[in-house]
């Protein structure tokens, strides 16, 4: 069966982000937009995925706990786990290599932290726009070890992607699964290839018209249908 999908949308927790991409708001929309699976994955934070995930259990969306993780090298990779709890173990052996720079809201943007009644429960201090001080191996040998799916973002976008940092793909990165920006280029033919929406805005969040199929709607078939693991 098809699984309609946008595995990368931030919520208002993304300094980048509206401050209306609330729980609810995010998830009502991807209603509207027929999608059947999500993922919020913030810039190196999962504050916001807990009530994500709250909020879609009373709707037929299904959401993967997900972040978007920049390195030292200044990519973006997109980190999927199973399990909420997973994601909070990555986020933590991560924690010790958070650059702790103070957060300026008026020139930076705001980092809201909701409930799963899109109150406002926090305002997170430190800017989330910065790398952490790990490289692409660490972070593929973390996500790895917790059993989740290291996604490069946006591979061959012209900032923050493998390509434009590297320029090309070291071996030890043994992904399966890739997300292109523009269309799929020969190159990467050897991956499997996702397309998403890297909304910051409601009305960005994707159309139904990205698709996988998968053989069922538990979560092993969907990760392995998606990411080969
Ligand atoms: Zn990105
Ligand atoms: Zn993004």
């Amino acid at each position: 069966m098809k699984c309609y999908y946008d595995l990368h949308i931030h919520s208002c927790l993304s300094p980048c982000a509206e401050n209306d991409m609330t729980p609810n708001n995010i998830i009502n929309m991807s209603l509207i937009k027929s999608l059947n699976l999500i993922s919020v994955t913030d810039h190196n934070h999962c504050g916001n995925v807990e009530a994500v995930m709250k909020v879609a259990k009373s709707s037929q969306i299904m959401v993967i706990p997900g972040v978007e993780i920049q390195t030292k090298e200044e990519v973006h990779i997109l980190c999927y786990f199973k399990t909420l709890y997973q994601l909070e173990q990555l986020m933590d052996k991560l924690e010790p290599f958070r650059l702790k720079i103070q957060n300026q809201p008026m020139k930076l943007g705001e980092q809201l932290l909701a409930d799963e009644k899109d109150e406002i429960i926090a305002r997170y201090p430190f800017a989330l726009l910065t790398s952490f001080d790990v490289t692409l191996s660490w972070l593929f040998d973390a996500v790895k070890e917790l059993k989740g799916a290291f996604v490069p973002a946006h591979i061959n976008k012209r900032s923050n992607s493998i390509m434009s940092q590297l320029a090309f793909i070291p071996q030890d990165l043994d992904f399966k699964t890739a997300e292109i920006f523009l269309e799929s280029e020969a190159f990467f033919d050897k991956y499997r290839l996702i397309k998403n929406s890297d909304a910051h805005q409601l009305v960005d969040i994707s159309e139904p018209t990205h698709y996988i199929e998968i053989n069922d709607w538990s979560i092993d078939s969907i990760f392995n249908s998606f990411f080969g693991v």
